[in-house]
């Protein structure tokens, strides 16, 4: 930590930040500029955190030297770590290719969806079950009926499942059916939700915030992993912006701006960045060329019909053709996209 110390700050006030930081049992390190004073505190930076130093008299600024979230930081973990989602390996040069529909609608058009996305070469299945929507009277998910489909269509085609989980109370259930665990944009701030995730063995997919920083992104990957479960896939779901042309602005520095500062995996879903099947394939093209470690799509096999995100699906002939396409920059890019296995 670099205490800053004011312009006019006094002898007295000096003293007495360094007093303080040695009372708390770290050591200080004065140096005295011609125009700034600035103190080193040495120790653990972590509980100093919590410390109120930037109100000691004299002081202007108090910066961290190190990032707030240790535990997903790639400076205390330069490789990148691989996340297990069933048999399928996510990150360390494999793409995690996750294509599904928004929701689970019926046990029929979920197997059938599944084998369609399977036979394009996607490695993990989604759909969701509990669905978080804008408003109480949307479809909100067929519950626990959907989680069986799901895991049927899965077991059915041989591909592992992800979907999401909106609530703390509903994470043993959802922990029972699927592979992986989504924390949706909407929930990336449910601290209960992100301990409770962490204190199970299945790898979690966490969803940007929509309005969230980079770093915020990241201390929510912190709360999953200080549970003890470091098996977390990032993903780049877009963010708000003032333009309604695109459902969502896709942050695509993200990518690398993420895979830079953690050692997890960082996956993107151009579907919700855009919610427009017209610019998805454009988008999901971009995130494997900025390094992303995987690509999540929304695939439905009658969009008309469908009870969610309807209008962002890709149909699976669309899917098919994309999915050539993001295999060959995966070529170019130097990885792998490890066939689906359960
Ligand atoms: C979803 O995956 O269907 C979903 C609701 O995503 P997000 O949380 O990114 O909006
Ligand atoms: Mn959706």
């Amino acid at each position: 930590m670099i205490v800053i110390l004011k312009p006019g700050a006094t002898d007295e006030q000096i003293d007495h930040v360094i007093e303080r930081v040695e009372q708390l049992g770290y050591s200080a390190h004065l140096s005295r500029g011609s125009y700034r004073t600035i103190i080193g505190v040495i120790g653990d930076e972590e509980s100093l955190r919590s410390e109120p130093l930037q109100a000691l008299p004299g002081v202007a600024d108090v910066i961290p030297v190190l990032p707030p979230y240790k535990l997903v930081s790639r400076e205390g973990h330069a490789e990148s770590s691989v996340v297990q989602v069933g048999s399928v390996p996510v990150g360390g040069g494999s793409l995690g290719m996750i294509a599904g529909p928004c929701a689970v609608e019926s046990e029929e058009r979920m197997v059938r969806i599944a084998r369609r996305v399977r036979q394009a070469g996607a490695n993990i299945l989604r759909g969701g079950a509990f669905k978080p929507r804008t408003s109480p009277y949307s479809f909100q998910g067929l519950g626990k009926q959907g989680l069986e489909f799901l895991r049927t269509a899965g077991d059915e085609v041989g591909m592992p499942v992800v979907t999401e989980v909106t609530d703390p109370r509903l994470v043993e259930v959802v922990d029972e059916y699927s592979d992986m665990l989504q924390v949706g944009a909407r929930n990336m701030q449910n601290f209960v939700l992100l301990r409770e995730v962490g204190q199970t063995a299945k790898p979690v997919l966490l969803k940007r915030g929509m309005s969230a920083t980079v770093t915020e992104w990241l201390m929510s990957a912190e709360y999953i992993a200080s549970q003890g479960n470091s098996k977390i896939v990032l993903c780049e779901r877009g963010i708000r912006g003032f333009d309604s042309a695109t459902r969502n602005v896709f942050d695509v520095a993200a990518i690398p701006l993420a895979r830079q500062l953690t050692h997890l995996p960082v996956i993107a879903d151009p579907s919700h960045a855009t919610g427009r099947p017209d610019l998805i394939p454009a988008c999901a093209l971009a995130a494997l060329a900025a390094g992303a470690d995987g690509v999540h799509v929304e695939v439905h096999d009658m969009p008309e019909e469908a009870r969610s995100d309807g209008a962002q699906a890709l149909v699976p002939e669309q899917y098919e053709e994309l999915f050539g396409q993001m295999a060959r920059i995966a070529e170019l890019m130097g990885r792998e996209i490890p066939a689906a296995g359960v």
